[in-house]
Formats: C-alpha cells, sequence, structure tokens
C-alpha cells in the first residue's frame, strides 16, 4: 500500500481507520503453507483473536485455512463466516467446563489445558476425541506478558505431569487424538522452535493415535528497523526434515499444524489517524493524534513499537516529535520519534496495525471505535462502519433516577 492510496482511504472514509490488505495476508500464508511444502499433512489455522474481522475469517476460509480459537464467540463468528466445525480447534485458558461442552456440541475440536477439567470432560464425554496442550517449559523470550510456555506460566499441562495425563485417560476411557504447544508471542530463534518440538515428539510418542502435532505459533515479524523475524523458510525445511522421519518412526502420517496469527495479518494492517494539535512544550514537540489508546493498545501495553509515517508530508525534514493520543491519562504512541515534519492535519499512518489492534480495541472515554477498510483485488471494501452514540449506548438500560 502505497502513501497516495492510503491517503486517499483516509479522506474517502475519514480517520481514524484500520486498513488491511488482504494481498498482503495471502502472501504471508503462501509463504508459510510452502515452507512446509515437504509435509504429507500440513494444516494451517489462523489465529482469529489477532483481526477477527468476519471479512477476514472469509479470506482465510478462501485460503482453506483452518481457525485457531480461544472463545465460543470466535468459534461462532468462525462459523459464521462459514468454516466447517472440523477445521476449528478451540484452545481456551480457564474458561467453564459448561462453555467447553458447548463448543464441543458444535463440532469443534477441543484442545484442553489443565487436568481438572481434562477429567471432568473425559468422564463426561469419553467418546469425544480430545487434544492436549502441553507445556514443554521452553522460555521463549520477547516480553514477559506474552511469553507463555515457561515454567510459572498458566498455560498448558506442564511435560512433567504426562504420568497424570494417562491416569485420566485409563479411568475415562477417553481418546487423545492431538498433542498441542503454544510457547508465547515470541520465539527468537529455530533452535529454541527445534528443541520444543523434540519435547512434543516424545509427549506424542507416549500416546497411541495422534492424529497431529500442533505447534502454535510464536512467529516473529519485523516491527521495526533491525528487527529479528522468523525465518519461515529455513524453519520449514529444518522442521518438516524431522517431522517427516517422526511420522516414519511413529508408524502413521500425522498432520502438522500451526496457528499463526501476528505472522499472517500483522504487516497487512495500517492504522490511519490525524493530528489534532502540534504542541511545543519546553523540552518536547507532541503530535496529538484523534485516537489513543482506546484503539492501539500495544505500546502502552507491551511497550509494542509501532513504526509511524506523516503520509502528509513523506519527504518533509525529518524532526522529533512523540506523538500522543487524546485519552485522559499517559496515552503515548512514540516518544522523540524522527518523522517527516509534522502540521496539524496531517495524517499519521501506523505500520504493523493488522494483528492485535483493532481486536483489543475499546470504547474507553466514551470514543467510537475505528472504522476498519479492507483492500480485496484492488477494490475498497468498508468492513466496519463508523460508531454512533447508539453503539455507546447499546445494551445500557435509561432508568428513571
Ligand atoms: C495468541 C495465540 C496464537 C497466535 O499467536 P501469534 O503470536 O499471534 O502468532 C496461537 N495459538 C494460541 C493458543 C494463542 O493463544
Amino acid at each position: 500500500m502505497d502513501e497516495n492510496s492510503l491517503l486517499n482511504l483516509a479522506r474517502k472514509y475519514e480517520t481514524p481507520l484500520y486498513v488491511y490488505d488482504t494481498e498482503k495476508i495471502i502472501s504471508q500464508y503462501t509463504k508459510f503453507v510452502s515452507a512446509f511444502s515437504k509435509v504429507k499433512k500440513l494444516k494451517i489455522n489462523y489465529a482469529v483473536k489477532a483481526l477477527s474481522n468476519i471479512n477476514i475469517l472469509k479470506v482465510f476460509n478462501n485460503l482453506k485455512s483452518g481457525l485457531d480459537t480461544v472463545s465460543i464467540q470466535e468459534v461462532k463468528l468462525g462459523l459464521l463466516a462459514g468454516f466447517n466445525p472440523k477445521d476449528i480447534i478451540y484452545t481456551p485458558n480457564c474458561v467453564s467446563l459448561k462453555e467447553i461442552e458447548d463448543v464441543a456440541k458444535l463440532g469443534v475440536q477441543i484442545n484442553i489445558d489443565n487436568l481438572s477439567i481434562l477429567e471432568l470432560f473425559g468422564q463426561k464425554h469419553p467418546k469425544t476425541p480430545v487434544c492436549i496442550r502441553i507445556n514443554p517449559h521452553i522460555m521463549a523470550g520477547g516480553n514477559s506478558k506474552i511469553s507463555v510456555g515457561h515454567i510459572d506460566s498458566k498455560f498448558g499441562i506442564s511435560i512433567h505431569q504426562i504420568p497424570h495425563i494417562k491416569r485420566v485417560i485409563q479411568n475415562t476411557g477417553m481418546h487423545i487424538n492431538g498433542i498441542h504447544m503454544h510457547t508465547g508471542s515470541d520465539i527468537l530463534d529455530i533452535d529454541t522452535f527445534l528443541r520444543a518440538a523434540e519435547i512434543l515428539f516424545n509427549v506424542t510418542k507416549e500416546f497411541k493415535n495422534i492424529d497431529f502435532i500442533d505447534f502454535g505459533s510464536g512467529f516473529k515479524v519485523p516491527y521495526k528497523e533491525g528487527d529479528i523475524s522468523t525465518n519461515i523458510e529455513e524453519l520449514g525445511k529444518k522442521l518438516s526434515l524431522r517431522f517427516n522421519q517422526f511420522c516414519k518412526e511413529y508408524g502413521k502420517d500425522i498432520t502438522l499444524m500451526f496457528e499463526p496469527g501476528k505472522y499472517l495479518v500483522s504487516d497487512a494492517g495500517h492504522f490511519l489517524t490525524k493530528v489534532n494539535v502540534v504542541k511545543q512544550t519546553t523540552s518536547t514537540v507532541f503530535a496529538g493524534i484523534d485516537s489513543g489508546f482506546n484503539h492501539l493498545i500495544r505500546p502502552m501495553l507491551y511497550d509494542s513499537y509501532h513504526h509511524i509515517k506523516n503520509i502528509s508530508n513523506p519527504t518533509g525534514r525529518e524532526r522529533f516529535y512523540s506523538v500522543v493520543g487524546y485519552i485522559c491519562e499517559t496515552d503515548t504512541f512514540a516518544i522523540n520519534r524522527r518523522i517527516n515534519e509534522i502540521s496539524e492535519d496531517d495524517i499519521l499512518a501506523f505500520s504493523n496495525a493488522g494483528a492485535y489492534c483493532f481486536s483489543m480495541a475499546s470504547n474507553y472515554n466514551s470514543r467510537y471505535k475505528p472504522a476498519e477498510v479492507m483492500i480485496y483485488k484492488g477494490k475498497d471494501f468498508l468492513i466496519r462502519k463508523r460508531e454512533t452514540i447508539n453503539d455507546i449506548l447499546n445494551n445500557q438500560e435509561e432508568h428513571i433516577i
């Protein structure tokens, strides 16, 4: 997406606006699949929570992708988008047995990540095959809030608890059909991944009739210059070789699964905002925009970096700005960032705004959520209208007070 087409979209739909380029999503998906072309049975399940607009889900359905879901609501969205329940895996954490049972009734693959629910579910539904989420205790690095495979994590059943799992299976007669891990959103290197894979292979050998091994996600994409990104081709080459060898050892063509979110949609997203105020204080020049952490919380939540470009003045002289939002508390997108000279009413474009941006947006400060536009086959489609005051009042019950 070049600056001019983004500027035109900002004019046409106004700001704040999320724009998603489906061509980029398709090329990332294709790259991922190609990296594992040597594996006989491969299944990619797009992680819905990264970006869950129903039109984006339909794009993945057209690609023959499956879905990775973490709530019954995501499952329902997937079904409404046209997915076959068999192509959806449900990987919740700390949800009720009732929700898991409701999802199982929809025909979706259940993935259980704790022993107590595994036992309760197995007792009541011994005929429903279940995948188990294993915690391989690999510290994958990155921000501690998004690494979930370490020993103290709330996710998964510890590899040290395999004997407990086997006892539950014996007592309930339930069938384990898949082994899963998701070591968090920041796997830095391929060797770490391969190490975790060996752990999963060993776990798989403990069970008789496994249909799939799901290696989760955690694949990195660059957010700023010099960032490491997962070399998916190299991972594909190395893991495929080892996976095929493992299938031989196991005596069965197991399905190899992944569930990337960020890798597939991050770079496809652009967030367009307008500069309301340029404010010079004694030490800083602030660019205050028509948005805030209610629309894009990652910088405030994870200290994430998003590249910000002044697409209204792309060749202007670079100066230092702190880009801040309009929320009434600390609301900072960037501190002392070099950006082409900013004037009021300029349009600033945030990169990597596809994953965990709109999907984490809220109505804090009673602000409207941004509109969303999708570029599909060269055309722009409004896929979420701008909100109105009725959206803020929706579900509020007004009483005579
Ligand atoms: C969030 C999540 C993913 C996707 O992670 P990314 O880093 O966006 O690729 C995959 N699987 C599970 C279980 C998740 O919770």
